[in-house]
């Protein structure tokens, strides 16, 4: 199968999908709308091919190329005039974001990993092709110095900042805890958790009530998987951050929410976060048979940065295929 046709494969059942929603619309005044896609099928339920990249792993070079809506998503001006900043929005999940953000009317901010350039082009280009501004801010997250010039960056560059999304995640599994080094150890804290920190901690004062902040957690936030000690550990302080900053920034008209997703095809999955022999195995043990896909995270990442959901904070949501984490 070429890159190609695994392509059309990915898309096919969002473009139905699409289409569906097109006719469903036209037949509104005559007919009932048409039936919702199946979510067994809605994407691929294959086996994912065995791969392996340097980190942190190009999408573009993934096979099959995830999906992020780039096809599928609709926005309706949920977001429009709001300004968002997304870490690792180049890619997986982050991009899915970054891209129903900016279709919904937001002007976005995307900070990657220097070497990402590739993927976050990609973005720019078809987002700006849409009339969307999008502001690309490559650096290091591991760098304090970075985190907080990221922040007055995107604040400049924006013209505010009122959506934060702390994505950008390190991820490296081991099968044993003799095998972390203390460096692989330190980035992974560095990057889910101290980032976190120095990017809401730089950000807050810059924030209006209405603003919102999104952090990216996992179900391994409560469900660890055993080969991802220090990745779960990272996941879990990430739920208690998204707690317990809520209640501070309740009395400021700022909400605080995460995201828990389950088991994604993304890029991380492919720089070294699956243990090598296991990609075939990957996502295919949930209730729904298969791994979910970025673009299936969008509408929750839109639904915690929209005002509408005015009285939504401290709370964790979750997209998993059904595993029963969060
Ligand atoms: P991804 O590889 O597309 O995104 C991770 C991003 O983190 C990269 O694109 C990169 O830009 C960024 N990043 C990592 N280290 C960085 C650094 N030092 N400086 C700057 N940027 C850095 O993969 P994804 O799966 O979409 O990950 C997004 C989030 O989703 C992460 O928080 C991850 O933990 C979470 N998550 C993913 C899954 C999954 O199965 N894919 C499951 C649960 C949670
Ligand atoms: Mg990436």
């Amino acid at each position: 199968m070429t890159d190609q046709t695994n392509r059309r494969d990915l898309f096919k059942g969002a473009a139905v999908v699409g289409a569906a929603a097109v006719a469903g619309s036209a037949i509104a005044q005559t007919g009932p709308a048409a039936a919702p896609a199946d979510p067994r099928t809605k994407f691929t339920n294959q086996p994912f091919p065995e791969q392996k990249q340097k980190w942190p792993a190009l999408q573009r070079e993934m096979k099959p190329v995830p999906d992020c809506g780039e096809a599928s998503y609709r926005g309706s001006g949920k977001l429009a005039g709001r300004k968002a900043l997304v870490t690792g929005g180049d890619s997986g999940i982050g991009r899915a974001a970054a891209i129903a953000f900016a279709r919904e009317g937001a002007d976005v901010a995307i900070n990657y990993f220097p070497t990402e350039e590739p993927d976050a082009q990609d973005v720019a280009r078809l987002l700006r092709a849409e009339g969307r501004k999008v502001v690309l801010i490559p650096g290091d997250l591991t760098d304090e110095k970075f985190c907080r010039d990221l922040i007055a960056r995107a604040n400049r560059e924006l013209g505010g900042i009122d959506i934060l999304v702390n994505n950008a995640a390190y991820q490296q599994s081991k099968q044993s805890i003799a095998e972390i080094t203390a460096e692989q150890f330190d980035r992974t804290m560095k990057t889910n958790v101290y980032a976190m920190f120095h990017l809401s901690k730089a950000a807050i004062p810059l924030m209006k009530p209405g603003a919102a902040i999104i952090n990216t957690g996992s179900v391994n936030s409560v469900a660890p998987e055993e080969e991802l000690l220090d990745y779960a550990s990272t996941k879990g302080a990430i739920l208690i951050f998204t707690k317990a900053l809520a209640k501070q920034l309740g009395k400021q008209g700022i909400r605080v929410n995460m995201v828990a997703p389950g088991p994604i095809w993304t890029p991380l999955q492919v720089a070294g976060g699956q243990l090598p022999g296991k990609m075939h195995e990957f996502g295919q043990d949930t209730p729904m048979g298969r791994a979910g896909q970025p673009a299936e995270l969008a509408g929750l990442y839109v639904a915690l940065a929209d005002s509408g959901n005015s009285f939504t904070t401290g709370s964790a949501f979750g997209a998993n295929g059904g595993t029963g984490a969060i």
